[in-house]
């Protein structure tokens, strides 16, 4: 029985599923075209300031998830951690995700949680029964003020497109709450790895049976070579973009280096259009646990994804799903190959969703193997 596969991309679901399998006893091979593993999770000290870096922007780990949390802590020690995000709007700062605190200051009130609630009820829209579209749903669950001050103009920043051909669930990732809790997540687990996201893969992938090639891009004609292809990178690269380019978004950092505390904050956003830029992140922040002289910050710009740039966001447009659809049929013709991962399935995911699905991936690769029937 052939128990070669091959892993295309070492990033969180690559590096899951390369360690799940490897310690099944299958000869594995990972083919990763950029110069390290860990994808865009990647971390690395910078050079002159020896700050640990997110290297593709913000990476914060929060699941709910009991197997995942028990998976990823078997790979490193993972610090407390809690996000808390101030934004900048108008001049003036608040904190995020929307809050009472945020709620008070914005309006000058004083409000208890009920009185907020039903203030902000009041705001809503509520002709809007169904919000599909990301405007819809800011319209209908903060209101006009709210949604013009903190989502509006960062949406059409990140995306590039208007918030009514966004769908829903974009701004859904975000909780609205009537306390004073500015923790950004709402997950019982949160945390930073101590030594960096990349030492984490790079232990996931640390596995008798595992073979790494970096630099390589791998050739989809080469699969019948393999008993079976996880595949993580765009989908529609995998077939050579033969029903178009699906768009994403790609990111420009701007690296400023200073000494001290360059803004007292890891994330701060900027919400409206005094800036071109969304977010300026300070990555010492991430690391309060270390003590650094030095500082070193990413000042963040979206634009649209060209061919030679590195694909961030999918771009899931509210309406429009043809495209989509035909690679996702494509995908479900293609024998011997799993499409994994935030570009394998085109999807706005989380470290922790990505973690739980390439595990479940693996899982469902050994029940078929074992049973001799084809995935
Ligand atoms: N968002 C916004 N203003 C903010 C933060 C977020 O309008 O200050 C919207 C924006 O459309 C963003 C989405 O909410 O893409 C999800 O935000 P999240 O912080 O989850 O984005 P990520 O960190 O994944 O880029």
């Amino acid at each position: 029985m052939n128990k070669n596969v091959a892993i295309i991309g070492a990033g969180f679901s690559g590096a899951v599923i390369a360690n799940q399998l490897a310690k099944a006893g299958y000869q594995v091979e990972v083919f990763e075209s950029r110069s390290h593993v860990a994808g865009n999770c990647h971390s690395e000290r910078d050079k002159e300031t020896d700050v640990m870096v997110h290297v593709y922007g913000p990476h914060i780990f929060h699941t709910d998830n009991e197997r995942v949390w028990a998976f990823v802590n078997e790979f490193g020690k993972f610090n407390s951690y809690t996000n808390r995000v101030k934004a900048i709007t108008n001049g003036r700062v608040y904190t995020l995700p929307i809050n009472l605190l945020t709620i008070n200051q914005f309006f000058g009130k004083t409000f208890r949680p009920a009185e907020a609630q039903e203030f902000l009820a009041s705001l809503g829209d509520k002709t809007i029964e169904n919000p599909l579209t990301f405007e819809d749903q800011a319209l209908r669950f903060v209101g006009r003020e709210l949604y013009e001050a903190f989502f509006k103009t960062y949406t059409v920043k990140q995306w590039g497109l208007e918030p009514t051909q966004l769908p829903a669930s974009i701004l859904k990732r975000l909780p609205v709450r009537f306390n004073y809790d500015d923790n950004y997540f709402s997950h019982k687990y949160q945390g930073m790895p101590a030594d960096g996201y990349t030492s984490i893969v790079e232990k996931m992938l640390d596995v008798p049976g595992v073979t790494v090639h970096l630099n390589t891009v791998f050739d989809p004609a080469l699969k019948g070579d393999y008993a079976h292809v996880f595949y993580s990178g765009p989908i529609d690269a995998w077939f050579n973009h033969q029903e178009g380019r699906l768009p994403y978004r790609t990111l420009d950092f701007e690296v400023l280096r200073e000494t001290g505390d360059y803004q007292g904050n890891a994330v701060i956003n900027y919400c409206d259009n005094a800036q071109p830029y969304t977010r300026i992140t300070e990555h010492k922040h991430f690391s309060p646990w270390e003590k650094h002289e030095g500082t070193v910050c990413y000042v963040e710009y979206s634009r649209q994804c060209t061919e030679k740039d590195i694909p961030y966001y999918p771009i899931r447009l509210a309406n429009d799903k043809v495209q989509l659809e035909r690679y996702l049929q494509l995908a479900q013709n293609e024998t011997n190959v799993t499409f994994v991962g935030r570009l394998g399935t085109y999807r706005y995911l989380d470290m922790d969703v990505t973690i739980g699905e390439a595990l479940d991936a693996a899982e469902k690769f050994l029940a078929c193997a074992s049973e001799n029937s084809p995935m």
